[in-house]
């Protein structure tokens, strides 16, 4: 066995609540893998929304924390009691963690566990050299896929998966409004929708990006910054309005959204960027018979049966930018800047 204990790795740390500047380089421990975990070595990390919000400050998340749900990476040391991976495997790890035991769990529904938490976010993740994690959550890397595009996958393909087909019951026939269509989550729904041949209306900041939303499959693009998504949304659709909306931005589409929907709509939502409270109108709800929904991560079932669809290339990660690992603060600004389409992915070998 190789003698680790001593063994420092790179690491960049949230130390304190703030800017992307105060993500710092530190050098920490390598992490020993206890009954049931393996270590990995960390080739590839996307960025997620939810970074910005542990580095900023979200309740019940302790500090000092290595951020980073989204991990591709090979096997790199076996604790006790692990069969289903051998060393030198190339994974992708599914970011969510749960008890294993209750009763959601064992129905395979562990996002509604009530120890449920992400990768970086309730324990170290993978903004390092190496990450512990169970290996059940170890899932074989598409071969056809780079560690760049391979980390770029699970927490969105998984999140817009669950929101479309476990939440919203998107149907082939349908219409999908799909807000920000150059984000990561927004970019992953898009493919998703039209890989179920349902009709996809996207939204997007620039014309730059809406020919690279078209490009994905998006049937017809609003730029926000010049129309009302309803507005543009009615004279699509005849004024009849969307069967659903897949929405993560918050207060500053949330009503615009909700006019968009067509009578017996359903808004799906697994974020709120811009903030966390809107006021709804609840007559124009029941009386159009819509449903809200709120939505967080998926299953790893699920996981297990979009991934196939990447070695099929019926659907492809899109990555924007990669960066070495300790540009992990420029990282940061670029996602707040929402100048990227697609991800940012760290890499600690560059
Ligand atoms: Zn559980």
């Amino acid at each position: 066995m190789v003698q680790t204990k001593t063994m420092q790795m790179k690491a960049m740390m949230v130390q304190e609540h703030g800017g992307p500047a105060v993500i710092k380089e530190a050098s920490v421990n390598v992490p020993e893998p206890g009954f049931g975990k393996v270590r990995i070595k960390v080739k590839a990390c996307a960025l997620n929304h939810l970074d910005s919000w542990v580095r900023s400050g979200i309740p019940g998340i302790k500090l000092p924390i290595i951020p980073g749900c989204d991990v591709a990476g090979e096997v790199e040391h076996l604790g006790p009691e692990v069969t289903n991976v051998k060393v030198g495997d190339k994974v992708v790890v599914s970011p969510g963690l749960s008890c294993g035991t209750c009763y959601h769990c064992l129905a395979g529904d562990e996002n509604l566990c009530r120890f449920y938490h992400i990768l970086g976010a309730g324990c170290d993740g993978g903004y390092a050299e190496y990450v512990v994690v169970p290996a059940v959550n170890c899932l074989p890397m598409p071969t056809t896929l780079t560690f760049h595009q391979a980390a770029a996958v699970p927490l969105v393909f998984v999140t817009a998966w669950h929101m479309l087909f476990a939440r919203a019951d998107l149907k082939k026939h349908e219409t999908v409004l799909v807000v920000g269509g150059g984000s990561g989550v927004g970019s992953a729904a898009i493919q998703i929708a039209k890989l179920n041949r349902s009709h996809v209306i996207t939204t997007v900041g620039t014309k730059e990006k809406a020919a690279k939303a078209h490009a994905l499959g998006a049937d017809e693009v609003i730029i926000h910054s010049e129309t009302k998504i309803s507005d543009a949304v009615k004279k699509m659709t005849n004024k009849r309005g969307v069967d659903v909306v897949f929405e993560h931005v918050g207060p500053a589409v949330f009503n615009d959204c909700l006019e968009s929907l067509a009578h017996g709509g359903r808004l799906v939502t697994c974020g709120a960027t811009t903030g966390p409270t809107v006021e709804v109108d609840i007559t124009r709800l029941f009386m159009k018979h819509q449903a809200i929904y709120g939505s967080i991560m998926g299953t790893k079932k699920e996981l297990i049966e979009l991934l196939p669809f990447f070695d099929q290339d019926l659907l492809r990660p899109v990555v924007d930018t990669v960066l070495p690992l300790s540009q992990a603060v420029a990282a940061h600004e670029l996602m707040e800047s929402r100048k990227h389409f697609g991800k940012i992915v760290l890499d600690p070998t560059l």
